[in-house]
């Protein structure tokens, strides 16, 4: 035990400055032991909820601001604070960071340093218990049950993510009656191959360029021309038995004052609602995502009582657990969308995963739309056995990492690898 202890004490915190898959720099941080040392990248949202914690950003001109120079220097200042510490010690080492920050939204030193130190401090731990990370997150959650996710794979990308006239951000396939991950990723990649083969044809070329999640980006505007192209695609693939879709309008983005959601026409949050339950009985729709802007509470519990489909809360909850137990008091949703950086610690993801099951919802963990080749959420998702993950298209290195860290996850598990069901 003794030797543990010494193997996983914190010897120095390093921080870079890294490039995401937008080309915006991120923070990486290193964490050293005596013979070791682990790092993680930290993700950026586009299209991210007002209630978020704080990514901390330069300003001025380098790098039209987005420069992460102070989150590196905080993390000089939190490295003083847990030298001598265990990485084991998840739960000390975050308590320290939020304590050292003292804010509400950990603006002082930023959740990017904060969470790049978190996600490093755990693979340090599994590293020094000889583990891979999965078990050492199942082991902080105490979960025994493993468990390979089923992946919500972005293949047309609409909003924020695209830059078209699609004002819904995410048209997603689920592989959920895949019977395996590896069988799921390749039912996913005929599919976005065979969708590319149907735009091409239909609106030439440069439509088949992607956006930022690695999907689709043609000349639509309404979200049926969307899902029709993917239904064909499904049919002539041949997997109608085998996948469904989900959506994520991401609707805080198209949301005005006057409670106006402006889609390819305006709708009120009624007529979305209407919207929404017309989509899913036309189209086989299992999943929707932030349906409604993040405070419009009144609209998300209204459509609670209709919908047969899953009801995720991405910038409604901010994997924030205050927002989580108000939301499940009010009845607002039945699912989590779990974004590490959202919070800003592992621990306090892991929080709110937890309540979010005690409440009997589901758990998606979220890649975000700027990632890096850092495949975390991939051990995150299988650790906690919450059977769902986002990580869209099965293109660009910066998703298909999470997609082959899953796929040898599920090798390295041999006969033991469980694919979840939805
Ligand atoms: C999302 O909205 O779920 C998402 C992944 O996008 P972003 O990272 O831009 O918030
Ligand atoms: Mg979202």
């Amino acid at each position: 035990m003794g030797d543990i202890f010494l193997a996983c004490k914190i010897t120095k915190i390093k921080a870079r400055e890294v490039l995401d898959s937008r080309g915006n720099p991120t923070v990486e941080v290193q964490i050293f032991s005596k013979d070791k040392n682990a790092s993680a990248i930290v993700p950026s949202g586009a299209s991210t909820g007002i209630h978020e914690a704080h990514e901390l950003r330069d300003g001025g001109s380098r790098y039209m601001g987005k420069g992460v120079q102070k989150a590196l220097k905080n993390v000089k200042i939190i490295e003083k604070s847990l030298k001598g510490m265990d990485a084991c010690a998840q739960k000390e080492i975050d308590n320290a960071m939020i304590a050292l920050d003292n804010t509400e939204n950990k603006s002082r030193l930023g959740a990017n340093a904060i969470l790049g130190v978190s996600m490093a401090a755990a693979r340090l731990a599994s590293e020094c218990k000889k583990m891979p990370l999965y078990k050492h997150i199942a082991a902080l959650y105490k979960n025994k049950r493993l468990l390979l996710p089923v992946p919500f794979c972005n293949i047309i990308n609409g909003g924020k993510h695209a830059g078209g006239k699609l004002r819904m951000q995410e048209f997603m396939v689920v592989p959920n009656r895949a019977k395996s991950f590896s069988e799921a990723a390749q039912l996913v990649s005929e599919t976005y191959h065979i969708l590319k083969g149907i735009i091409e044809k239909k609106y030439g070329k440069s439509a088949v360029n992607v956006g930022d999640e690695g999907g689709f980006a043609p000349p639509l505007t309404k979200a049926e021309e969307a899902l029709t192209l993917i239904t064909k695609a499904i049919n002539e693939a041949g997997y109608e038995k085998k996948i469904s879709i989900a959506l994520d309008p991401a609707a805080s983005e198209f949301y005005n004052k006057n409670s106006i959601y402006l889609l390819h026409k305006q709708f009120t949050s009624e007529k979305l609602a209407e919207h929404y339950i017309r989509l899913s009985n036309k189209y086989n729709i299992i999943s929707i995502e932030d349906p409604f802007e993040q405070d419009d509470f009144s609209s998300f519990s209204a459509l609670m009582k209709k919908a047969r489909f899953q009801i995720v809360g991405d910038d409604l909850l901010v994997t924030n657990t205050k927002r989580i137990i108000s939301a499940a008091e009010k009845r607002l949703c039945n699912a989590l969308l779990l974004k590490v950086n959202q919070i800003g610690t592992l621990t306090e993801s892991l929080a709110a995963a937890r309540l979010s099951m005690d409440h009997g919802w589901k758990v998606m963990v979220s890649h975000r739309s700027g990632e890096t080749e850092d495949s975390f959420i991939s051990d995150l998702a299988s650790g906690i056995g919450c059977g769902q993950i986002k990580l869209g298209a099965p293109c660009r290195s910066d998703r298909t990492s999470k997609y082959n860290r899953l796929l040898r996850i599920e090798e390295e598990l041999g006969s033991k690898a469980r694919y979840a069901r939805f």
